[in-house]
């Protein structure tokens, strides 16, 4: 065995912190009504058959309705052979290769794969693919579906499973609400009727303490879909005025939708009311930095770059970004280099790209120091997908350590250790686990 397979085979047997999961909050609230294909491409592998040419219609029958799993099967194939290569299409073939014992996802192996997909229906698989499959001691989880109108997203994620799950707070709708529904719900969760932009901001400070107090001290957001990361300064009376507006909609019947446009200046002071509440509490936020998952999507307003005024106005803060911001991994290697309070979160980017987390790891030993990294968060919507990525992860972990084995940096022993830093130590500190 030379070095590079021995190391690999040690960092399999590492236990994970994973740093970013959007599960289901317990095995028991999982969509049972679905098939292996509806749960699959439920989101990322999708995107790269639709960026193939997969029409969205077929995309939608696939979701949507109940036909044969070989029917389904046929609308994607053409697709699935051209992009199977990608981080996400081999995350699939890994999971069903290791969980099911099925070599590759085709033709001749979709209906026996969804017959074995159909049995973890049954209670007990969540626990036997994180803990005991990917020795994830707990993963870091985003509660955030917002269909239910009346279902509050604290207590969602508060009654997580939390043997599996450490609650992460999601605070845009707290800076970017969207509709008088948001506004609703954060009247409902703080129990403070916003009648003034007064009684919002206190609103805010108030699901923000609770949120902590009910153990959620990582805070989250990923408003870097819909806007840029530049946080400005405003002041309080341009974010005042903005906010007066929300209340444009407030009579539209409730069977009507009640849409709410908020001015970049309102967003960027809540944005900046509430890290200086993080600032006081030492918190730590994660932020959605780089590729946005879709279709297309304006990636400059991702760049975290952008961030630079937040890292050097709130020293207090620890800012763990997300997604190693691809494609500006080499922005983010320079601001976690620089800035005591920035760490880097490989969470998603071993499935978005093997090879660029495999470089910027090389990349890292280089200049980073080695305490700021955390190299895996899974980032998935189901639980098959999380096996397939650590899988990649460890394996993109052992690449990258043992290129500086071959040049001599250091040893295998010391490799090892390295490795049970990035996907252990690492994160359990900086997430005060
Ligand atoms: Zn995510």
């Amino acid at each position: 065995m030379n070095a590079c397979e021995e190391l690999n085979k040690y960092i399999f047997t590492l236990p994970i912190i994973d740093t970013h999961e959007h599960l289901p909050s317990m095995e028991e609230v999982r969509d049972r009504d679905t098939d292996v294909l509806k749960e699959y491409l439920s989101h990322y592998y999708n995107r790269d058959l639709i960026s193939a040419g997969l029409p969205t219609r077929d995309y939608q029958t696939i979701i949507e309705k109940k036909i044969p799993i070989l029917e389904k099967w046929n609308l994607v194939e053409p697709y699935w052979q051209v992009s199977r290569y990608t981080g996400y299409g081999r995350c699939l073939d890994i999971a069903v290769r290791d969980l099911y014992g099925i070599s590759e996802i085709c033709g001749k192996t979709i209906e026996r794969l969804n017959e074995g997909f159909l049995k973890t229906l049954n209670p007990g698989h969540f626990r036997r693919v994180l803990k005991e499959r990917c020795r994830i001691e707990k993963s870091l989880l985003c509660v955030e579906t917002l269909e239910e109108e009346y279902d509050p997203l604290i207590e969602r994620s508060i009654h997580c499973d939390r043997e599996l799950f450490v609650p992460v707070y999601i605070v845009n709708p707290l800076i970017h609400p969207e509709s008088w529904t948001d506004i609703e719900r954060i009247e409902r969760e703080s129990g403070i009727r916003i009648t003034s932009f007064s009684r919002w901001l206190e609103a805010v400070e108030a699901n923000v303490n609770r949120a902590v107090q009910e153990g959620s001290s990582i805070l989250k957001n990923s408003l870097a879909y819909v806007r840029s990361l530049h946080y400005e300064r405003a002041t309080r009376a341009e974010a005042e005025e903005g906010f007066n507006r929300v209340f444009d909609t407030k009579y539209f019947p409730v069977w009507h939708q009640r849409p709410i446009i908020t001015s970049k200046a309102f967003q960027d002071y809540m944005f900046h009311f509430i890290l200086d509440i993080a600032n006081e509490k030492q918190l730590v936020l994660q932020i959605h930095t780089g590729i946005q998952e879709g279709n297309g999507n304006h990636l400059a307003n991702s760049n975290p770059e952008a961030l630079t005024n937040l890292f050097i106005r709130y020293p207090d803060v620890e800012f763990d970004i997300f997604h190693i911001g691809y494609p500006y991994e080499h922005v983010l290697t320079v601001l976690a280099k620089n800035f005591p309070n920035v760490t880097i979160d490989m969470c998603w980017s071993h499935i978005v790209s093997p090879n660029a987390s495999v470089q910027a790891l090389i990349e890292w030993v280089d200049t980073v120091p080695l305490n700021k990294i955390s190299a895996f968060g899974g980032d998935l919507l189901f639980v098959d997908g999380v096996y397939g990525h650590q899988y990649l992860a460890r394996q993109d972990v052992a690449k990258a350590l043992a290129q500086k084995i071959d040049e001599g940096l250091f040893d295998i022993e010391k490799a090892g250790k390295i490795a049970n830093m990035l996907l252990y130590d690492n994160p359990k500190r900086i997430f005060r686990l």
